[in-house]
């Protein structure tokens, strides 16, 4: 029988896991924690009193991608839970602007903007799922649907902040489409960050940004499943140290970064791989805080309230200036911060009438500091009152983050960022999965297209090319 391993038990190497043995290869997976999932992971915290994510925590690109459909996540435990609306960005002044499962109603308030906002995310809301299957795979090649992908393109290739001054009238609208494009975590007056506004805005529409029901470890739990059902088999509190530790098998296929591959493949990786490998930038990093409260926060706009994610940064001139002072490794006053409410979907994950609170600050590139103030302070300005409100902390800085998972380097979360060539080639044009080792080896994580996010698209992509190699 072909045989597999995987080293990683994040959503991708357990969506390769799952495609491999699906397919029919016996498959091991080797994880280091003794639990699975990596950054989908979810646990007991505040004295068990309340289940928070460790890592993802909200999920437009979870609910529209093609590898959980197409292994069929739903049918195995995987529930997606919605709040009333996606997505709210609380602008100065007390109103908010919110991105609702609506379109038109979302344009509609957005007053003069009405028209622009409608076109610009018209191919990506009418959509969702052939735009995420179409912006979810390798850049480099022939799209599906070139036609959807020419339209996309046609806004997603601008910067951000040029594309919006021109099209957009209205500051809520600028800032509501920056706040999405902060996903990309690039300086919004780069090329190609429109791709992000236009993606998360139009997914939203009509997708939506949904929490999986009992925590995102539930979207692993589910390939877990898939994966088991296939006869695959899963150890844990295995830390791979060398690839040459690893038991024979006719591919192998690792959920980690460059400069963990580097370490893993020791002297045999030489070449211009290598020198690609090791000059890998990991981008701008987060600083992540949880929080327990006595009550719901208390948002100026009470419909803030309702949203499951707060993107928090005030004007786009503002969230402007704050991503670009991480991305050249200064710590902004008032850093983005993005927020999720996950109580607001599912109460239950909090004792009655208390609520959770999962928010990052974007900070520098492994940033020794921990950003629970400035989180603190930018919700307090949209939330007065809201800083009473806390009973419970829980920090986690850039270096907890990667002592947890070390696939985070420097506090990290995409893998590795999409600045300069690391958008295109990823981490290397051609096969970008294919590791350039003897033997069938392959990288399935983050770091190679289509990139960050609990989609599982990368760990597809990988297996599917494994499999190609040894002709299935
Ligand atoms: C704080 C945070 C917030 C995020 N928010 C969101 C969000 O809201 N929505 C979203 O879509 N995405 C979000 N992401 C990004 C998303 O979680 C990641 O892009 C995704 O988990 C990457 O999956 P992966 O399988 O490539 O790697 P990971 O999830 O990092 O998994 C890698 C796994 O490999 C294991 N491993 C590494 N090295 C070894 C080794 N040598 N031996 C054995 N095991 C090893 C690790 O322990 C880990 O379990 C967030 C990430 C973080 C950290």
């Amino acid at each position: 029988m072909t045989t597999a391993v995987v080293v990683g038990a994040g959503p991708n190497g357990l969506t390769a896991a799952a495609v491999l043995s699906r397919a029919g290869l016996e498959v091991t997976v080797l994880e280091r924690l003794a639990t699975i999932g990596g950054a989908v992971a979810s646990a007991p915290a505040f004295g068990d009193q309340a289940l928070i994510d460790l890592g993802a925590a909200a999920h437009p690109f979870g609910v529209t991608s093609p590898a959980f459909r197409a292994l069929g996540l739903e049918q195995h435990g995987l529930e997606w839970l919605h709040a009333d609306y996606p997505m709210a960005h609380p602008l100065p002044g007390g109103r908010a602007a919110i991105l609702y499962r609506d379109a038109e109603r979302t344009a509609r308030e957005l007053g003069v903007d009405r028209e622009a906002w409608l076109r610009m995310h018209a191919p990506a809301t009418e959509h969702p799922h052939d735009t995420a299957a179409a912006i979810l795979g390798p850049l480099l090649r022939w799209p599906d649907d070139p036609l959807l992908l020419a339209r996309f393109g046609l806004r997603g290739a601008w910067p951000s902040t040029l594309l919006a001054r021109s099209v957009f009238r209205s500051g809520a609208a600028q800032a509501l489409f920056a706040g999405s494009v902060t996903h990309a975590t690039l300086p919004l007056k780069h090329p190609l960050t429109s791709a992000f506004g236009v993606a998360f805005g139009g997914v939203g529409h009509s997708a939506g940004w949904p929490f999986a029901r009992g925590g995102s470890q539930s979207i692993a739990d589910a390939l877990v499943r898939v994966a088991d059902a296939a006869g695959a088999r899963i150890e844990t509190g295995v830390d791979v140290t060398d690839l040459r530790d690893l038991p024979g098998a006719d591919v192998v296929l690792l959920d980690v970064t460059p400069h963990q591959l580097l370490r893993l493949a020791g002297d045999s990786l030489e070449g211009p791989y290598a020198k690609r490998m090791r000059r890998w930038k990991y981008g701008p990093a987060v600083s992540k805080l949880d929080l327990l409260l006595d009550g719901p926060i208390p948002w100026e706009d009470e419909r803030v309230a309702r949203a499951g994610t707060v993107h928090l940064g005030g004007t786009m001139r503002e969230i402007a200036a704050a991503e670009h002072d991480v991305a050249v490794g200064r710590m902004p006053d008032e850093p983005f911060v993005l927020l999720t409410q996950p109580t607001v979907a599912e109460p239950e994950r909090a004792p009655a009438g208390r609520h959770i609170v999962w928010a990052y600050a974007h900070v520098p590139y492994g940033w020794p500091g921990d950003a629970s103030a400035a989180i603190e302070a930018q919700i307090e300005r949209f939330a007065p009152g809201f800083r009473d409100r806390i009973l419970e902390r829980l920090p986690s800085p850039p270096a907890a983050l990667e002592l947890w998972n070390p696939n985070l380097v420097g506090g990290t979360i995409g893998g590795g960022t999409l600045a300069g060539s690391q958008q295109l080639v990823r981490p290397w044009p051609i096969d970008p999965y294919r590791v350039p080792l003897p033997g069938r080896v392959f990288l399935c994580s983050s770091s190679t297209p289509p990139g960050g996010g609990a989609h599982g698209m990368s760990g597809w992509h990988a297996a599917k090319a494994a499999l190609k190699a040894i002709g299935g």
